[in-house]
């Protein structure tokens, strides 16, 4: 098995009903990550995996929709499965709000990553990018195998993929708006389109679409910028990254 990421959720802002936050699966048959876990994604998780097989979680940003289902994910690991304790790799203000919910009885062991940090979790390598966003915010460069894939996390437009140098299979793209705003801290799907182009992505998933934005005319603005195939992100969505 290749490289893959799984939807867990992937609502802009707040879930519309019948979908979660903002949360990945990665896997490889050696490894497997959760990348953000907003609320409902570690609900969601449980369709795809068994929790004791978590190597990592991967936290993008502190804003609440991104890592607020990890003090109910710090139950499970200190009450209910027996296992070593599970690294999170996290920004440091991210850890200043979800650790204190860890006090007396700490499951996971935290390290702190910022612009340009590099770790590595079994096969899967990760680079982390400060995108244009009102917190310390990183999108993520995943490599395995000679597969890759970018996860933009939030971002306004003064980010773009090709920060990274590399030019991915997969480019999953935050597009919550489908008009420009005077206060542009996230992404339109024409913004996010030109940066899969920009790029030369493979293939380009439009995520974190505010609930209520038609993800039709999401997806055409995006084409309009880009040539190559475009989906939008749903819960329960598997995408292989790369060649199998
Ligand atoms: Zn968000
Ligand atoms: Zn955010």
């Amino acid at each position: 098995m290749g490289l893959t990421l799984t939807v867990l959720g992937c609502g802009g802002t707040y879930a519309g009903p019948g979908n979660a936050c903002s949360g990945y699966l990665l896997r490889t048959a050696a490894t497997t990550v959760l990348c953000d876990l907003g609320p409902g994604a570690l609900a969601n998780a449980q369709r795809h995996i068994d929790l004791v097989d978590v190597d990592a979680i991967v936290l993008t940003h502190e804003h609440a929709d991104h890592w607020t289902d990890l003090p109910v994910t710090r139950n499970v690991y200190r009450y209910v499965l027996d296992r070593p304790p599970l690294p999170v790799f996290a920004t440091a203000g991210t850890q200043a709000l979800a650790r204190p919910f860890c006090l007396g009885g700490d499951p996971f062991s935290w390290t702190t990553i910022r612009d340009e940090s590099r770790v590595e979790v079994g096969d899967l390598a990760f680079t982390f990018s400060r995108t244009d966003h009102p917190v310390e915010t990183l999108a993520v460069l995943v490599e395995s195998g000679g597969a890759s894939l970018v996860y933009s996390a939030d971002t306004g437009p003064g980010w773009s993929p090709v920060a990274f140098g590399v030019r991915p299979d997969l480019a999953v793209i935050e597009a919550t708006f489908d008009h420009e705003h005077s206060n542009p801290v996230h992404l339109t799907a024409t913004q996010a389109g030109e940066r899969a182009a920009a790029v030369g992505a493979r293939a380009l998933v439009l995520t974190h679409l505010l609930p209520g934005t038609d993800p039709a005319g999401q997806r055409a603005a995006a084409e309009a910028a880009y040539d190559g195939p475009v989906h939008i992100a749903e819960p329960g969505l598997t995408f292989a990254v790369g060649a199998p």
